[in-house]
């Protein structure tokens, strides 16, 4: 008889696992069924952005693969508009609800694959039965929010409560769409993922754009009129709103597993092996935005949800589901976003985070270009990185700048995931040509203003 692979949650982490598993076993020996609760199958909640800005089109544009591509190429059995409401571990079912026909079905599994992925945080104040308040995960949280900015009365004045590269990213997506746009941020900076001296540099570009930035500003509640939201009521007052989206991060979605008995880790996410498999739980499996991982710089179990992570992650699960062997080896926090045409990367360790993890290290920022001086098109950019003292191995680097800026963070990526000293980084040979960078790169500027800080500071 063929084994039976149960995958909750269909979209980068469980669909990766599920078809993974698939190319390693056909139908014979491994059977499939991936319940859904939404409407849509391996998706990019990553273009949603871009989707409200109308930059693509969607959310066609923004699926890999629809159920009927599952069904017919990868032989899995897809349940959408199926919630599973319940694990049982001792029997080795899962309880799934149809939430279109109505009614519960109990699925045998042999391994199970957990991939519920995350949820936005949602304070008291927003839990709320009025209109126009969104959190933002899924194609379906997309698609509701595009529905609102498309109806009537047509929303013309846009809150965005919370800075994180969400927030951030879908104030310049309702910006686009010819919003006003209030980013309201409790802390003293948004961009809480780089240090406060970079977030400074996105602040002033966001402002620039006409983003009202407002910030060390809680929110204590929302007011409507008619069950639809006109404010948002902040410490210092209301500031009106016809759309408010929540920017205050995701928490792991893992009520289920809970309810299952299925271990959470010291970050709250559930916790698992390399191969991806819940210890002590044999045929459990969890993958994406509901576990959490190595840091390999901190050594710190942590929650990043990202779907670089999430697709990973699956497709181990998938190899090692299938009989093969495969291992996730941690994560460094390697982020990129952009605001407009300003790009902002990050890897590794923050200030914070190094002194959190007990590290002596310096700091420097080396600021320069991205293209050769005379080059048409030369702008700023800001290289930051935080080395161990007295060892300079690299500890984390963060990159604020214009073209060519982000996906340079790469290199630093690199770099940092070896093991590098900044000493190391001074000599890397790294492309130049006047169009893609100045004849020192800038990352090569950083290292050795980093070298020479180490040095003075008698390392
Ligand atoms: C606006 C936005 C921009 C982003 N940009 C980036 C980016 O640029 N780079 C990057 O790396 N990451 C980005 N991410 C994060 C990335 O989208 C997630 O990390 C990734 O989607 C996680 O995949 P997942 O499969 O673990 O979880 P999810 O994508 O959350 O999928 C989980 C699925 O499980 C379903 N589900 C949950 N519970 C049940 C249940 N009980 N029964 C049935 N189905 C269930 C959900 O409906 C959902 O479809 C972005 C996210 C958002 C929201």
């Amino acid at each position: 008889m063929a084994q039976r692979l149960i995958v909750i949650g269909g979209n980068a982490a469980g669909m990766s696992a599920a078809s993974q598993a698939r190319r390693r076993c056909g139908r014979d020996e491994l059977e499939i069924i991936a319940f859904e609760r939404g409407h849509f199958t391996s998706y990019s909640s990553c273009g949603i952005p871009y989707w409200v800005s109308g930059l693509v089109d969607g959310p066609e544009e923004l699926i890999a693969r629809d159920p009927e591509t599952f069904r017919r190429r990868f032989d899995i059995d897809v349940r959408m508009r199926h919630e599973v409401v319940g694990i049982d571990l001792d029997r080795r079912e899962a309880i799934a609800r149809d939430l279109v026909g109505g009614g519960e079905v109990r699925e045998r599994f042999d391994d199970l694959m957990y991939a519920t992925g995350a949820l936005p945080i949602r304070p008291a104040w927003a839990e709320t039965n009025v209109h126009g308040v969104f959190g933002m995960q899924t194609l379906d949280d997309g698609a509701a929010l595009i529905d609102w900015l498309e109806g009537e009365p047509r929303p013309r004045r846009a809150v965005v409560v919370g800075g994180g590269y969400i927030g951030v990213e879908l104030a310049e997506a309702l910006l686009q769409r010819g919003l006003t746009v209030t980013l309201v941020e409790k802390a003293d900076q948004p961009m809480s993922t780089v240090d406060e001296d970079m977030a400074e540099l996105v602040v002033d570009a966001m402002r620039e754009l006409g983003v009202h930035v407002r910030t060390g500003l809680g929110v204590t509640g929302i007011e409507d009129r008619d069950g639809r939201v006109s404010a948002v009521v902040t410490e210092e007052g209301p500031i009106p709103a016809d759309v408010v989206v929540l920017g205050l991060g995701v928490r792991p979605d893992t009520s289920l597993a809970e309810a299952a008995g299925i271990p959470l880790g010291p970050s709250g996410a559930i916790r698992v092996d390399r191969r991806m498999r819940v210890p002590g739980l044999p045929g459990v499996w969890a993958a994406g935005d509901c576990v959490e991982c190595l840091h390999r710089i901190s050594g710190m179990p942590v929650h990043v949800p990202l779907g670089t992570h999430a697709n990973k992650q699956g497709r181990v699960a998938g190899t090692n589901i299938g009989g093969g062997y495969a291992t996730f080896m941690g994560i460094i926090g390697t982020a990129v976003t952009k605001v407009c045409d300003l790009e902002v990367g990050r890897t590794g360790l923050r200030e914070r985070d190094a002194s959190a993890a007990g590290f002596e290290f310096v700091s420097v920022v080396a600021e320069s270009t991205n293209r050769a001086g005379y080059y048409p098109g030369t702008r700023p950019m800001t290289v930051k990185l935080i080395a161990e003292r007295p060892s300079g191995r690299l500890l984390g680097a963060q990159i604020v700048g214009w073209s060519e800026a982000a996906k340079r963070i790469d290199t630093l990526a690199a770099a940092l995931w070896n093991g590098m000293t900044v000493d190391d980084m001074t000599a890397l040979d790294l492309g130049y040509a006047p169009p893609y960078a100045p004849v020192w790169d800038p990352v090569l500027i950083a290292a050795r203003k980093a070298v020479d800080v180490l040095h003075h500071a008698g390392r």
